[in-house]
């Protein structure tokens, strides 16, 4: 018995190969002409000769580093945005030469001589890390490409803007450095148009342009920039030499009143198929802790996608799916890998449907932001969440 269930089983060879359909469950689709369309809206929005960098940290927002960071290229990006070491590696890895500045903080001598010999550009915030630079590159021979930081009100990272010059010049003392760009970050450029998100996002300009404005004359090939997608699409005096764009690369605009500044398309779509159709009678309880119960006898429609696959769970009875341009309200908790829809007025939809969660279908556009107002979350979050457990797939 026991020789003949082994014998049943896929060799290795075949286990090796096999792999599931990628549509079997759930899935993302990414639009890498979406995202090449939208770096090369954003980039006719700037000046010719400001540059877009490509923010692709975090997986590209979920949508796959090096599917954003190959279309924005074709698009007209110059250089990419990471937030870490590894993140910058792995587009080393897959070919891409371009400049890539890390974002975020690296302090230990074995990281900076990391991105060294990997070719990535590290953010200073201090002249510890510049002097650790500078030593680095002396002893391998090789100048090394590096970013200064300036904190013009964010409070994050980045030296006291007071400091930013002194720190520019010193820097560029260092013979083996190259000062490459200086930068800030905005932290209320995506709120309103006037009231404070106005006067101190004015503010925080005022404060780098005093710093960029001292830099020395032989300075002119570092790049300064200051602005996001909230603060490309708010304001060109913000534009500088280069911005940073990440959200608005993905096809989404960061407040309300910066829509429609720049044609945006969104890249991702959230799909997943319907397994089971059940038909139940009126005062059933659905799902865990039977939060919904049927007021009529129910069509409803189980899908295979849950908050394991990044649907939050704070969303349960708040969402809806669509299909075939029709709005289906989801019902009851949303569960690990699964969700359930009221399909009673929908009846032409069968087990084995797909259904999108995320993104459009005929006349209807579910976005991230719509789940980012239920979720108390922001449409940034949303894109991050979706988990590996759903295949990416580049149409
Ligand atoms: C993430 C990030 C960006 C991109 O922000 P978006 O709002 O997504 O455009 C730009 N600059 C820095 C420093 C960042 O960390």
């Amino acid at each position: 018995m026991r020789d003949q269930i082994a014998d049943d089983r896929p060799s290795n060879r075949e286990i090796h190969l096999a792999k599931t359909n990628p549509r079997q469950r759930a899935w993302l689709e990414v639009s890498a002409s979406a995202i090449e369309a939208n770096a090369r809206a954003l980039k006719r929005h700037l000046a010719p000769s400001c540059e877009l960098m490509a923010v692709v940290k975090a997986d590209g927002y979920g949508h796959g580093a090096e599917t954003v960071a190959k279309a924005s290229l074709r698009g007209g990006a110059t250089s990419f945005g990471v937030a870490t070491l590894q993140e910058g590696i792995d587009l080393r890895n897959a070919g891409l030469n371009e400049p890539v500045l890390v974002l975020g903080h690296l302090s230990q001598p074995e990281d900076l001589r990391a991105c060294l010999q990997w070719q990535l550009m590290p953010t200073l915030s201090s002249m510890r890390e510049a002097l650790l630079c500078q030593n680095l590159a002396d002893s391998s021979g090789r100048p090394f490409a590096v970013q200064l930081k300036i904190d013009t009100g964010m409070t994050r990272l980045g030296c006291d803007w007071q400091d930013g010059s002194r720190l520019a010049d010193a820097i560029q003392q260092l013979d083996q450095l190259t000062l490459n760009g200086i930068y800030s970050h905005l932290a209320l450029a995506d709120g309103e148009r006037d009231g404070e998100a106005a006067r101190f996002t004015k503010l925080q300009e005022e404060r780098f342009n005093c710093i960029t404005r001292e830099l020395n004359n032989s300075s002119t090939k570092v790049k300064r920039h200051l602005a996001n997608s909230a603060g490309t699409l708010r304001d060109s005096n913000l534009h500088h030499d280069l911005v940073r764009v990440g959200l608005a690369l993905y096809g989404h605009s960061p407040s309300q009143h910066l829509d429609g500044i720049v044609e945006l398309e969104p890249a991702i779509s959230v799909k997943a198929r319907v397994s089971l159709i059940r038909d139940v009678p009126s005062g059933i309880g659905v799902s865990y802790g039977h939060r919904f119960v049927t007021q009529r006898p129910s069509r409803l429609a189980v899908v295979s996608i849950g908050y394991a696959d990044g649907v939050s769970r704070c969303l349960s009875g708040r969402i809806h799916a669509l299909h075939d341009g029709h709005l289906l309200p989801q019902v009851g908790a949303i569960t690990m890998d699964q969700l359930t829809l009221d399909a009673t007025e929908h009846r032409t939809l069968e087990s084995g449907d797909v259904v999108t969660l995320l993104g459009r279908d005929g006349e209807h556009t579910i976005s991230p932001r719509s789940w980012a107002e239920l979720a108390n979350s922001i449409p940034w979050e949303v894109l991050c969440s979706f988990k590996h457990r759903l295949p990416r797939l580049v149409i």
